[in-house]
C-alpha cells in the first residue's frame, strides 16, 4: 500500500517526502487561492524522475458545475492548465472538487456541466491527467456530497476513463455518510476509487464541516480510518495537521 501526504508547494515537497519516508505526496501547482495559471516548475524533471509519486490537488475556486458562466468557464481552463502542469511533474491525477450550486438552481444541469467538461476535452486529446472527482463535506446544493449524488454525477461522467474519484473520509463523515461499508457503497457506484484522502474530523457526523484532524484526535474511530485505507485498495494521502503527520503515518503503518 502507497501511503503519502499533502504538503507545501512552496518548500521542498520531494526533499520533506524522501524525509517521511512515504511513497507520495500532494501538492498545489499555483495558490489555491487565485485563478493564476500554475508556472512551469524548475524542478519537473527531478518529480517525474523520482520514485516516490506525486498527485496535484487543483484550486479552491474551481467549480465546474456552476450554473454561472463566469465562474464555470475560468474554472474548465484552470482545470485544464492544472491537468497540464500535473503532467509535467508526472502527476497521476489533479483532483479537483465535485462542486456545488446555488439555491433554486437545477442540480442537473450541475451534473450535465460535468459531462460537458469530459465531453469538450476529447476533441483536445483529453487532459494532461486524470481528474479525480473528491467528494466534499459541506452543502444542500453539492455536486459530490451524498451516495445519492455522487450516483448521479456518475450517471454523467462514469462513460469517461479520465473522470477517477478521490474520497475523503472527513468530508464523507461530515457530510453524513457511514463509514464502516462506504468503499463498497462507492464502488458499486463508480466502479473505482483512485485515491483516497484520509482525515479525521473534527467535528461530528452530518456536521457539514471541512475541519480535518490527525487520525488519532478526530470525532472518527482511527480504527475505522485505518480499514478503509485497507479496504480501498488505492493510494492514500494524509491531509492532516503537519505537525503530527509522522504519528499519524507510524499509526497507519502499524494498523496495515
Ligand atoms: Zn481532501
Amino acid at each position: 500500500m502507497r501511503i503519502g501526504a499533502h504538503l507545501r508547494e512552496d518548500t521542498d515537497p520531494l526533499g520533506m517526502a524522501a524525509e517521511l519516508g512515504i511513497d507520495l505526496f500532494q501538492m498545489f501547482v499555483t495558490d489555491p487561492q487565485s485563478w493564476k495559471k500554475p508556472a512551469p516548475n524548475p524542478r519537473a524533471q527531478e518529480f517525474r524522475e523520482s520514485a516516490i509519486d506525486v498527485v496535484v490537488h487543483s484550486s479552491y475556486s474551481i467549480n465546474v458545475a456552476s450554473l454561472n458562466n463566469r465562474l464555470r468557464m475560468p474554472s474548465r481552463k484552470a482545470v485544464e492548465q492544472q491537468a497540464e502542469a500535473a503532467a509535467d511533474l508526472g502527476a497521476f491525477g489533479l483532483v479537483v472538487h465535485g462542486g456545488h450550486l446555488r439555491d433554486g438552481e437545477d442540480r442537473m444541469a450541475g451534473f450535465v456541466n460535468w459531462h460537458k467538461l469530459f465531453e469538450r476535452q476529447v476533441d483536445k486529446g483529453g487532459f494532461g491527467v486524470p481528474i479525480l472527482i473528491e467528494n466534499t463535506a459541506g452543502g444542500d446544493h453539492a455536486m459530490a456530497r451524498t451516495l445519492e449524488s455522487i450516483d448521479r454525477l456518475w450517471s454523467e461522467v462514469g462513460e469517461f476513463e479520465q473522470a477517477g474519484f478521490c474520497l475523503d473520509t472527513c468530508h464523507a463523515w461530515a457530510g453524513g455518510e457511514d463509514l464502516i461499508g462506504l468503499v463498497e457503497r462507492v464502488k458499486a457506484i463508480t466502479g473505482r476509487i483512485d485515491l483516497v484522502h484520509l482525515n479525521n474530523s473534527r467535528d461530528e457526523f452530518d456536521s457539514r464541516r471541512d475541519r480535518h484532524a490527525n487520525l488519532e484526535s478526530g470525532r472518527i474511530d482511527a480504527a475505522v480510518l485505518a480499514e478503509v485505507a485497507r479496504t480501498a485498495d488505492a493510494p492514500i494521502i494524509l491531509e492532516t495537521p503537519t505537525e503530527d503527520i509522522p504519528a499519524d503515518l507510524t499509526y497507519l503503518r502499524d494498523r496495515l
